[in-house]
């Protein structure tokens, strides 16, 4: 589950999905009764879980600490990380973060340092190295994000660099989804950049492995998987994965915003039994385009929310996976 507890943030960056100018903020006892549902949701299923806790910026919110502290009583039943902006981590919030023992902590960059404070904030970068020093100081398992933008995509090598630097665990890297205003659409990448862009992480990734990096690439999100022969990628949107939004709405992720329910009132078990569109897709929404592809049966389209986002329907395949990739 990806938990947005609050709305509120400190940063205001150019592709932000956060549009709202009265940043929504749950009381502690509605979240509580979120939290309560999904160990409800757990035990009916049987399943271990995991919680990326966020926000905005979930530093902000003013119940940040009294969730982890849910957490610590829970670990039999889920593990989770922090999915924070940085700026606010200082050595003593790491230091209290490292006592909660989370899985992870991702931090977001996106690019060197002009282009990063370009689309972050003035001075972000800067912090951001700071907070990674910290966490890594408490033994903290630290993950840099990389959003691809038509803006950002030749970049990638700066934040490998940056990473190799302050020591981070692992890069993780995906494109870009246009979720708020019309004019987003133009920061895709189009199939030619693209592909550049997944050959740059791919020899980026090499690199590190040739000199034995301690850093390393992830490489298992949609597309990717075809430069490193691994297993495809496959949207769990609704599946393995749920998104629960700042005002207590449920989608199946935060990059494809379909409403199921609202969980102040409606319960989360029964949605995810019963929502006609969670049920939708955990079943086969493999695009007829995609049919015949020898990774049809896992991939099943690739990056379902860009394709939701361009069509507002599932049934094409991955705008990325053209020609260009195999050249
Ligand atoms: S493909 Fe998109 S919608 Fe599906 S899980 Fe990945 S990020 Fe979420
Ligand atoms: S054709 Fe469809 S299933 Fe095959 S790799 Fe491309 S997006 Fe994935």
């Amino acid at each position: 589950m990806q938990w947005h507890i609050g709305e509120a943030c400190n940063l205001k960056c150019l592709h932000c999905y956060q549009e709202s100018h009265t940043p929504i903020q749950l009381e502690y006892d509605q979240l509580l009764s979120i939290l309560n549902q999904y160990r409800q949701l757990l035990k009916k299923l049987d399943v271990k879980g995991h919680i990326n806790l966020t926000g905005g910026e979930p530093l902000c919110s003013p119940h940040f600490y009294k969730l982890l502290e849910e957490f610590k009583k829970d670990s039999d039943l889920y593990s989770f990380s922090i999915l924070t902006n940085g700026t606010l981590i200082t050595p003593e919030v790491a230091e209290k973060i490292s006592s909660y023992n989370p899985e992870y902590v991702q931090v977001s960059l996106e690019g060197g340092k002009r282009t990063n404070d370009y689309i972050r904030g003035k001075g972000v970068y800067k912090k951001v190295g700071k907070a990674i020093d910290s966490l890594k100081k408490f033994g903290i398992f630290v993950s840099i994000s990389f959003t691809a933008t038509k803006i950002n995509c030749k970049e990638f090598p700066k934040v490998v660099k940056f990473a190799k630097k302050h020591k981070v665990d692992n890069v993780w890297s995906d494109r870009f989804i246009p979720l708020g205003d019309e004019k987003d659409v133009e920061l895709i990448m189009d199939s030619k950049e693209t592909a550049a862009y997944l050959k740059l992480m791919q020899a980026e990734r090499f690199k590190l492995m040739q000199k034995h990096s301690k850093t390393r690439i992830s490489m298992y999100r949609a597309l990717q998987f075809i430069f490193t022969n691994d297993y495809p990628y496959q949207c769990t949107a609704g599946d393995s994965l749920l998104t629960v939004m700042e005002n207590g709405d449920l989608v199946p992720c935060r990059r494809m915003p379909i409403v199921v329910g609202n969980l102040l009132s409606e319960d989360m078990y029964e949605l995810y039994m019963n929502s006609p569109t969670l049920k939708m897709l955990r079943e086969d929404t493999t695009p007829e385009d995609c049919k015949g592809c020898e990774h049809e049966t896992f991939c099943k389209g690739g990056l379902k929310c860009l394709t939701y986002a361009l069509y507002k329907d599932l049934n094409h395949k991955d705008v990325g996976c053209t020609d260009a990739l195999y050249e």
